[in-house]
């Protein structure tokens, strides 16, 4: 048990892998709180085999502020593997990454929060080790989220850094933002229990694939939502474009306005593909991302 976050163990009749699902890594993504609530109420005396440890709400202090960031302003998402006896967020990070180096595999959902609304999605780190690679490739299948995207594994500071240095296979998932959906809730809690069907936890369920779209891309970086389409200068965004909207270059994705309603300036779409991110507020400081595209052609 933890002193600065609930983990519940649910535990199989029969040895098997032991499993770990997260969510709350930021304080105000909702949809992922709720699919391990559920998950919490659903799984109980229901495991085939192994264990599963669940945490509803990682960031407590994050979550209590409705903020992605901690009380002390550090992001848990950029502070693992954190310090034992630093700040809140340091000493969280640490005891979350204690967890994942000692599991059998990871799912960590995220939403875009209380400023992105993001195409949900399934995310993996392009691993070196062939094998963990392939497992993560098979996790994102599994949990069936419309988009799958694999990338650059050089980042660091995330659980899924974590996961990476100590081989442990690992997911994230995405699932809008900037608002409440009420249908992530069962899209993540079921995506979870295929996952964990995968892993012959469960009873395999055959169920339709809606994975509609696959990218890998090993760009340094290429992971790293917050600095797609950089504001250019502090303003009012006015997004042009939708959620799983086709681009083509130089479109219009949206406009800055100055604080005064005369200045306009236009954010272009360097690269052809689907949106898949757009800052679903209109405050923007110079440098906050806008919105972000997929594109199915690498562009090297
Ligand atoms: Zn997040």
């Amino acid at each position: 048990m933890s002193n600065l976050f609930p983990i519940t163990t649910i535990r199989g009749s029969k040895p098997g892998p032991d499993g770990l699902i997260i969510a709350g890594v930021h304080g105000d993504e909702y949809e992922p709180i709720r699919a391990v609530v559920q998950l919490l109420k659903e799984l109980r005396n229901t495991l085939l085999c192994g264990s599963l440890t669940l945490v509803p709400i990682v960031n407590i202090s994050a979550y209590l502020t409705a903020s992605r960031l901690g009380e002390d302003g550090l992001d848990l998402a950029r502070t693992c593997p954190g310090n034992k006896s630093g700040s809140i967020t340091e000493k969280v990070a640490h005891e979350i990454s204690n967890l994942i180096r000692k599991t059998d595999f990871l799912i960590d959902m995220h939403t875009g929060g209380n400023l992105f609304d993001i195409s949900p999605l399934s995310g993996y780190m392009l691993h070196p080790n062939l094998e963990v690679l392939e497992t993560q490739r098979a996790m994102a299948e599994a949990f069936n989220l419309p988009i799958i995207w694999g990338t650059s594994p050089e980042l660091n500071g995330r659980t899924l850094s974590v996961a990476r240095d100590e081989n442990v296979p690992a997911i994230y998932t995405e699932y809008r933002g900037g608002g409440f959906y009420p249908e992530g809730i069962t899209d993540l809690a079921d995506g979870c229990k295929n996952v964990l069907a995968y892993f012959g936890m469960l009873p395999l369920e055959k169920g339709v694939s809606k994975v509609a779209l696959i990218i890998e891309d090993n760009h340094p970086g290429s992971g790293h939502l917050q600095e797609m389409y950089p504001a250019p200068e502090e303003g009012i965004f006015v997004p042009e474009v939708k959620l799983g909207q086709e681009v083509k270059r130089e479109e219009i994705l949206g406009h800055i306005w100055d604080f005064t309603g005369k200045k306009k300036t236009d954010i272009f779409a360097q690269q052809e593909g689907t949106v898949f991110l757009i800052r679903a507020v209109p405050m923007a400081k110079k440098g906050d991302a806008l919105a972000g595209i997929l594109s199915s052609v690498n562009k090297d």
